[in-house]
């Protein structure tokens, strides 16, 4: 977002809180959206470095039977986080975006940006992708605008394990047991990205160091994976955020801040990269900041509601179904897997980039 409107020719600014532009995480899966997004910013190569290109994915239940399989027609990434962040800090870097550390937001007062030190800044535009926790959107709050901050009861853990010899080298696999889910992203390299989901009152799920007995019990064949799971690795709960408008006057919330949802079908990221485009695109011309930001609302919203709305239901399945539902979830995830309609809403959400402009 930052990199589009300095390439349009706008003065940009970024605020970030931290002491430097951390380049942390652990793995993440770019789909055909988020592919798009960093192509279109030149950012792609770079982003994808010690990632692999994914050619089949597929979901295991407890009883071993493949939920869904498929060999990818669509481009899917599973990169390094690292990656993704490294390559955005230095497209904006390039195009003459001013990366200011350091710099916490505390809210914006009629369109201005509050920063802690107590300085306020005019913009002509100011966008709140301040994450889940997003200050900027609690002045939407203040300003009677309706945030919900929906618990979803779940927790997750993500991480970088040493890559062992069975690890997936170029697919992607993810494996349901009762309440708990896990994933292996393959990388480049000696490493392999884990995340782990379980709800928050399994406490010997959510124990660190991992409770590898426990696990083990709920996926034997994946053991070895979860010895390797750093002992510093945190658990986070997991939230959906509402809001009834991500725009007010010529503030608008975007990514997490606006839209957070369940990570479950990978598109967080990849919705907030194509929201950001579009954002951009939308307001580069434009004369009338506040309308064209509504506009941008009023086009996005449908395809990102769609993708949060069906994270969560997602999430739910995964983590609510009672023991004795489970041979029926099984049935309902296969069922959904393959229905036509869904993929072919997902597919159009995942192309909205290749068809804008
Ligand atoms: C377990 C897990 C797995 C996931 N897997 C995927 C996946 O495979 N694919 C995918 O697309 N998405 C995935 N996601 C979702 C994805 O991580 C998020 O949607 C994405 O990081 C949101 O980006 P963001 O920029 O909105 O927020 P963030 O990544 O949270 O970035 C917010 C930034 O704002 C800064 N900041 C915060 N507060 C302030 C402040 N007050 N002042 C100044 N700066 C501030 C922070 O330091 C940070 O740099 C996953 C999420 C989880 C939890």
């Amino acid at each position: 977002m930052a990199s589009q409107l300095a390439a349009s020719g706008w003065t940009v600014r970024v605020h970030e809180r931290s002491t430097e532009v951390r380049e942390i995480g652990a793995g993440i899966a770019l789909g055909q959206n988020g592919v798009d997004a960093m192509r279109r910013l030149g950012a792609f190569e770079r982003a994808i470095d010690g990632g692999v290109k994914v050619a089949y994915w597929s979901i295991e239940d407890q009883w071993q039977r493949t939920l869904h399989s498929e060999w990818l027609s669509t481009e899917l990434y599973s990169i390094p986080r690292s990656s993704l962040q490294h390559a955005l800090h230095v497209r904006a870097r390039d195009l003459g975006v001013e990366v200011q550390t350091d710099s916490a937001v505390v809210g914006t007062r009629e369109g201005r940006l509050l920063l802690e030190g107590g300085e306020e800044l005019e913009a002509d535009l100011v966008v709140g992708a301040d994450g889940v926790n997003s200050r900027v959107r609690n002045s939407f709050v203040a300003r009677g605008i309706r945030v919900k901050r929906l618990d979803l009861k779940v927790a997750g853990l993500r991480a970088l394990i040493p890559r062992g010899p069975e690890d997936p080298t170029d697919h992607m696999l993810e494996w349901l047991a009762g309440k708990r889910r896990v994933g292996l992203l393959p990388l480049d390299g000696d490493r392999t990205a884990i995340y782990m989901f379980c709800p928050p009152q399994d406490a010997r799920g959510r124990r660190i160091p991992v409770d590898v007995e426990s696990w083990a019990e709920s996926y034997p064949s994946l053991r070895s994976a979860f010895e390797r799971v750093p002992h510093d690795s945190t658990w986070r709960d997991v939230v959906e955020i509402h809001c009834d408008t991500w725009v007010d006057g010529n503030v608008a919330l975007l990514g997490d801040a606006a839209f957070g949802m369940a990570p479950n079908l990978g598109q967080g990221g990849c919705t907030a990269l194509q929201a950001a485009l579009s954002l951009s695109a939308k307001v580069a011309d434009a004369a009338d900041i506040p309308a064209s930001l509504r506009e941008w609302e009023g086009e996005e919203r449908p395809h990102v509601d769609y993708v949060q709305k069906w994270s969560g239901r997602y999430s739910r399945m995964c983590s609510k179904t009672p023991g004795p539902a489970l041979p029926v979830r099984s049935r309902v995830f296969g069922v959904l897997a393959r229905s036509e309609k869904l993929n072919e809403r997902f597919a159009g959400v995942e192309a909205r980039l290749i068809d804008a402009q």
